[in-house]
C-alpha cells in the first residue's frame, strides 16, 4: 500500500506520496482552514500521483493543524522532521528547521531518532513570516530575497522584535540605503537567531537545514559561517516533515 504523509503547516501544507521506494512532493498554500487544505493535499496526492481510483493509501499526518484532520495516524512534527531529515542527509546529527511561525533545533542518534530537541514559536522575528513580510516592504519576492551581489554593504539590523524590525525597515529606506543591503542585514538577523538555538544544544555534527525558509541558499551559507558547521541543503528541504511521516506510515522509519 502507498503511503502518505501531510504536513499541516502554519503557512503550507505539504504532501508526500512514498511508493516503491520513491518519493513526490505536492504543496498547496494552508489558509484559513487546516483541515480542508490538508484534503486539497491529499485529493492532489491522488491526482498528480495518478493513483488509481479507490486505491488504498495509509495517510499519516503530521504539522501543528495534524488533529483537525482524519488520517490514519498522527505524529508529532518533530519525530517527522527527524525521519526525513534522516532520509535526506543522513551524515547530519542535528536538523534546524526554519518554517513559516516557529524554528527547531532537533538531535539526531546515528540511527536518526530524536534524542534532544529546542523550539522558538514565541517570536516572529527568525521565522519564514518575518522574511514574507519584508518582502512585502522590499518590493521583491521570497525567491529572489537571497539574490543579492557580494560587494553588497551590509546594513545591520537592530531591533529584536519583528514589529519594531518592520519600523526599522522603512526607516532605512527612508534613508536611501540600499534594498540588497538591507535584505543582507535581515538574513544575517535570520541566521544570527537561528545560531543562537543551535547554540543551545549540544552537537558539533553537520547540520541539516529544512523547512521553506532553506530554499534561501545564502541564508544556509551564514547560518554556517556563524555556527562554524557545516550546513546541507537537501533538495525538497520544505518537505522532510511530509516525508517523515511518509517513512513512518510506511514503516520505513
Ligand atoms: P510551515 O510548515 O510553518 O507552513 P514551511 O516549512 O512550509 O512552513 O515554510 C514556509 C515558509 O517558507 C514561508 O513562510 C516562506 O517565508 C518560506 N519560503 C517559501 N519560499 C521561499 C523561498 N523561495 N525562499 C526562502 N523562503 C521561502
Amino acid at each position: 500500500m502507498a503511503s502518505v504523509g501531510i504536513d499541516i503547516g502554519s503557512t503550507a501544507t505539504k504532501g508526500v506520496l512514498w511508493k516503491g521506494g520513491c518519493f513526490e512532493c505536492y504543496l498547496t498554500p494552508t489558509g484559513w482552514t487546516p483541515g480542508e487544505s490538508a484534503a486539497k493535499a491529499l485529493a492532489q496526492v491522488r491526482r498528480r500521483g495518478r493513483l488509481p481510483r479507490g486505491e488504498e493509501l495509509h495517510v499519516t499526518a503530521t504539522g501543528y493543524g495534524r488533529n483537525v484532520f482524519q488520517a490514519d495516524r498522527r505524529v508529532t512534527e518533530i519525530t517527522c522532521h527527524a525521519a526525513g531529515a534522516h532520509y535526506l542527509a543522513p551524515q547530519a546529527s542535528t536538523v534546524l528547521d526554519i518554517g513559516g511561525q516557529d524554528s527547531k533545533v532537533i538531535t539526531l542518534s546515528p540511527n536518526g531518532k530524536v534524542t534532544d530537541f529546542l523550539m522558538n514559536d514565541k517570536c516572529a522575528a527568525g521565522t519564514g513570516r518575518f522574511l514574507q513580510n519584508m518582502a512585502v516592504q522590499l518590493g521583491c519576492s521570497l525567491a529572489d530575497f537571497g539574490d543579492i551581489p557580494e560587494e553588497t554593504p551590509f546594513q545591520l539590523i537592530n531591533s529584536m522584535c519583528a514589529v519594531f524590525a518592520e519600523s526599522e525597515v522603512i526607516g532605512l529606506l527612508a534613508q536611501g540605503v540600499a534594498k540588497e543591503s538591507i535584505r543582507l542585514g535581515l538574513l544575517d538577523s535570520v541566521a544570527q537567531r537561528a545560531a543562537n538555538l543551535v547554540s543551545r544544544i549540544s552537537d558539533h555534527g553537520d547540520i541539516c537545514f529544512t523547512g521553506g525558509c532553506a530554499q534561501n541558499s545564502l541564508l544556509g551559507k551564514l547560518i554556517e559561517k556563524k555556527t562554524g558547521r557545516h550546513v546541507i541543503i537537501p533538495e525538497r528541504a520544505q518537505y522532510a516533515g511530509a516525508l517523515g511521516a511518509a517513512l513512518i506510515g510506511a514503516g520505513r522509519a
